[in-house]
Order: structure tokens, then sequence, then C-alpha cells
């Protein structure tokens, strides 16, 4: 349960290095249905400390991410609060102070070793790792003495702050998803805290910034667990470990075949995007596919990240934004990897294409119509076309495919499906058919249905073998909604008039 004295705030601290991986849309889903379910605040905080990682366009790509899921923090570098600065960098100031008061403190030390000198270390021992092995040999103020150092200070020779793990301890905490994690101190090494040109890493950043932001749950993924204990050292060594939030790591979505975290490249070798929005990179300009493009709707994107680790403890897999809200819970987390299945996530995109109003997705529709160079009225007509065949469609891009019919006849018609089994009297029933409908006065798919029924049995032809030639005359193939529901949406005189075309190239030699 969550410490109920303490107000819910959780954050989600991306670095802007690259598009945002479903993993990351997940992370921010759950903090933010977490927040909403207890009345706190989700605040989006930007981790750009490593500038040798920045890439220009990435932080915005992460904003119009989560205002495309629906996700927007309370918190952040766009809409500012009261702990404000939200981007790292912008907060440079801050981190000092505690790498100093650390090494003050005895926690961390001055460590002056040169690029060059550690990657003869490296060279020297493969497995090379800065720590309590071997820091007692390396240039650091552990070794120096203390004039020494300040004689190194003053003369502004580059030295990065490290944290002295301890020996031969063990590092206990307790997650939310894992319960009780333990880390053996002597397999930690001394990670930087402060680096060269005064910027703080990510370790130092993200302690003292969860401190000063008052968070109160810290949800990331799990391959930030290794990190873990050098951060509850350093929780401890600043004084504020009854501050500590709570951790909950959230665990990988993982390939689809096989195992390990799902990654881009799975989705380029098996077809489908693992980034929320396409991604294109500034300097190669490559494009990564996203789920947006692709034509899924946010809310089912949304529903579907849910479900890759939690789940309600019933078979319930639609779920509203309201209703995962009130239903999450970090107890329904599950400890094992994801399978991400794109057959699933399909799946969920046609449920919610089908139960969607179509004003909920024309304009969404015709947009994608309009990029490629298709022009339909948005009109009454085009609303029913949609309504007869939102049922059909797994993305939004699938409706050209499934009802171009609806606006072009059609220029070729699938004859092999027809032509073996076509007969003088199945063109002698259209044609008497093509004069029944032509006095009607209704044209309702059910009366249509009967009087076509009819006919057939006037006739001595069984109706079943004249629907699928009916089918491929009105909508070119195999395919498509109930064929009588085409007739009436086309109308009676485009009916009839394709009707007529039809029998021509089915006569055809
Ligand atoms: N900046 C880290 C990232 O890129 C944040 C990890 C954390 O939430 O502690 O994911």
């Amino acid at each position: 349960m969550p410490d109920i004295t303490k107000k819910v705030r959780v954050r989600f601290a991306p670095s802007p290095t690259g598009g945002l991986h479903l993993g990351g849309v997940r992370t921010v889903l759950f903090n933010y249905l977490f927040a909403r379910k207890h009345g706190g605040d989700f605040i989006l905080r930007i981790e750009d400390t490593d500038q040798s990682r920045y890439v220009e366009g990435a932080e915005q790509y992460i904003l119009d991410c989560l205002a495309w899921c629906g996700l927007n923090p309370d918190e952040g570098p766009q809409n500012g609060g009261p702990y404000a600065p939200y981007r790292q960098s912008e907060r440079k100031d801050n981190y000092r102070k505690y790498a100093e008061q650390l090494v003050h403190d005895g926690y961390a030390y001055y460590a002056f070793d040169t690029p060059a000198e550690l990657d003869e270390q490296r060279q020297k021992f493969p497995n090379f790792r800065y720590g309590h092995e071997n820091r007692d040999d390396l240039r650091n103020s552990l070794n120096l003495s203390q004039e020494e150092t300040q004689a190194l200070l003053e003369q502004e020779v580059p030295y990065v702050i490290r944290i002295k793990v301890p020996v031969d301890d063990t590092v206990h905490f307790y997650d939310m998803i894992r319960g009780d994690v333990s880390f053996d101190t002597n397999l930690v090494d001394d990670k930087v805290l402060l680096k060269a040109d005064g910027m703080p890493t990510y370790h130092l950043a993200v302690v003292v910034d969860d401190y000063l932001m008052k968070i109160s749950h810290a949800f990331r993924g799990e391959e930030w667990l290794p990190s873990a204990p050098v951060h509850i050292l350093l929780w401890e060594y600043l004084g504020w470990k009854a501050d500590m939030p709570h951790w909950v790591h959230l665990p990988l979505i993982l390939k689809p075949d096989g195992n390990g975290k799902l990654s881009k490249r799975d989705g380029d070798r098996l077809g489908f995007p693992v980034y929320a929005m396409n991604w294109k990179d500034p300097k190669s300009e490559e494009i990564t596919r996203g789920f947006r493009e692709m034509g899924y709707l946010p809310e089912a994107f949304v529903n579907m990240l849910a479900l890759l680790g939690w789940n309600d403890g019933t078979e319930q897999e639609i779920f509203s934004m309201e209703e995962l809200i009130e239903k999450f819970s970090i107890e329904r987390v599950s400890k094992a990897g994801a399978k991400f299945d794109f057959e699933k996530a399909k799946w969920f995109n046609h449920e919610y294409i089908k139960k969607n109003q179509v004003s909920g997705i024309k304009n969404q529709v015709l947009e994608i119509l309009k990029a490629k160079d298709i022009h339909v009225q948005d009109n009454e007509y085009f609303d029913k076309v949609l309504e007869t065949v939102k049922e059909r469609m797994t993305f939004l891009q699938d409706f050209w495919d499934q009802a171009s019919f609806f606006f072009e006849q059609p220029a070729v018609y699938d004859l092999n499906a027809v032509k073996p089994k076509w007969s003088d009297a199945k063109t002698e029933y259209f044609k008497e058919l093509i004069k029944t409908w032509e006095g009607r006065k209704e044209w309702e798919a059910l009366n249509l249905e009967t009087v076509f029924k009819t006919l057939a049995e006037e006739k001595d032809l069984k109706p079943g073998e004249l629907m699928l030639p009916f089918r491929v005359m009105l909508v070119g193939g195999k395919f498509g909604p109930g064929v009588f529901d085409i007739a009436v949406l086309l109308g009676k005189e485009e009916t009839i008039q394709r009707i007529g075309k039809a029998i021509i190239a089915f006569t055809e030699e």
C-alpha cells in the first residue's frame, strides 16, 4: 500500500536521446494512472545532463507523444510548476553542492585520472571497473594527501567526483513489485557523480531531483535496477533516507520471439513499430515508424500498453481511461516480463475503431485520404460508408482498401471467382433483376434481399450462387460488408448501372 501520509508525486524522467519506445510510454501511463488514482501529481522531468547524447528535437517529440496519448503532466518543462525548472540542464547549479557535501562527509572523492590513464587501465584489465579493488592505486583524493588534492583543485586540473561504495556490505531495499531486493556492494563500481564539465551524471541528478521535487514513488523500467544500489546509497549518504521514494521497477517488454527486451531492431525485423510516433533522426534523417502514423488510435495504444504487464485480475481487456484509473494497482503489475504480441496489439486497435463513433475518427481518416491524394466529400454519404466499414478496419489506413468501391466503380473484377460458374440463366436473372428493381420506389436492404431471393426461386436458381457474383458486380472482389447494405448505400441508379456493366464483363469471352 502506498504511504498515504505522503502526497503522491510521481515522475517520468526521460533522457531525450531519440524516439520514445513503447516501454517508455507504458512507464508514463503507469505513473499517470497511479497519480490520478491517488489524487497526486504527475511530473515530467527532462534528464538531459549528458550533453554528448543531446539529440535535437527529442524533447519536443516526447512532449508530442504524451500529448497524443492524452497523458499530460501536471508539472513539466512546458507548463512549469512549483519545482521549476524541470529540465536538468537548467538545474546545473543545484547539484555540485551535494557532490561536495558527499566528499566532505567521506562518501565520495575527487578523481583526477585522465582519460588516457583510464584507457591504460582498461587495456591492462579488460574488466576494469573503478572501485574498491583498485581505487587505492588510482589518482584520487583517497590516496593523495590533502595538500596534493588542494593543489590540483587550485590548478584547475580536471576531475570528477565519484561515490565511494562500501566494501563487503549489502544494500537492501524494498521494491513494490519485486519485494526485497539486495545487492552485494563489492559488485558495484564507484560511479561518477559529477563530471569534469561540472554537470552531474544521471545517478546524482536523479536522486537530488527526486528529493527536491518530493517524489513519493519512482516508477522506471527494470533496466534501471542495477543502478538502484548507487541511488539507495546516495539517499542514505545525503541524509535523506526518510524521504526516499517507494521503488517500482516495471517488468521489461520482451521480444515476441525469444528472450530479451523488445528493441527497435526487433520491430524492423518483424515489421511493426516500437516507437509511439514516427521519429526522424536529425543526423541521419532516417525515419523510424510509430504507432500513430500506422493508424493506431491513442486510446487503443494506451489500453494495449496498460495490459503489458498489468491486469485487473479478470478477463477484461478493454478499459476506458476512467476504468484504468480506478482499477490500476501496483500489486497487480507482474514481475515477469511481458511478451509483445503485435497481433494482439492490432486487435485492440480494431476494437477501438469499431466502438468509436464515426465523428471520433472521421477527421483522421479524411486526413489520411488527403495525404494519399484521394479526395472524397465529407458528407452524410461518407459518414454512412465509414459507419459500415469501420468494423472491418484494423488501422485507419485500411479505410480506402475496404471502401474505395463506394466512391468509384470497380475497375477490375475478380473474374476467377465468377466466370467458371457463370451461365446464360444467370445473365437472364440479373437482367430481370434490373427490370424489377428499376420500378421500385423504396430502396432498403431487407426488401432488396426478398426480391432478390424470390426472383431466384422463380427462375429455379439458388440464391446462394447469385450472391457472390452480385457482390463482385458491386465491389469488384469477394470482400466487404453485407451485399444488400452495399446496394442500399450505393443507391438504386448506381447499383443497377454496376449490374449492367458487370454482366457484359462476365459474359465476354
Ligand atoms: N533518465 C532515465 C531514463 O532515461 C530515468 C530513469 C529513472 O527513472 O530513474 O530513463
